[in-house]
């Protein structure tokens, strides 16, 4: 599902600042958004502003969306210190993929070494 914005969506309530979070970094598209319950060091998550419900539901059109989220992340992971070290970029998609929060989202961890394939 894509619309610009879902009512009682958590991260759309976020994103229209109705709701507190510790703002990392944002652009006119995007916004990098401490986790509540970080699983690392640094834990931030990266979400389109625009409602976009999972991975699932990106077309070729949201290329440019995807670079810009990706870019920021990369930066982020500088800033943080991260960079050098290595570190993980990862989204959840539906049940079985641990989505818990149906606003598509990505994880950038990083500040200790993650197992592989993920648990
Ligand atoms: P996922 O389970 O992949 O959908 O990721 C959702 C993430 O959102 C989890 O890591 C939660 O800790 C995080 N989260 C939930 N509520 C908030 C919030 N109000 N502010 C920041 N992060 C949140
Ligand atoms: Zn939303």
């Amino acid at each position: 599902m894509s619309a610009d914005r879902v009512p009682d969506c958590l991260f759309c309530r976020i994103v229209a600042r109705e709701l507190p979070s510790a703002v990392v970094k944002e652009d006119t598209a995007v916004l990098a958004i401490r986790d509540i319950a970080p699983r690392a060091p640094t834990h931030v998550l990266l979400m389109p502003k625009r409602h976009i419900t999972s991975a699932a539901d990106l077309s070729v059109e949201d290329g440019e969306l995807l670079g810009r989220i990706f870019a920021m992340g990369a930066e982020i992971a500088r800033g943080q210190g991260i960079a050098t070290a290595g570190y993980r970029i990862v989204t959840n998609v539906g049940t079985w993929g641990g989505q818990t929060v149906d606003h598509l989202h990505f994880h950038l961890m990083g500040g200790r070494a993650f197992g592989w394939p993920p648990g």
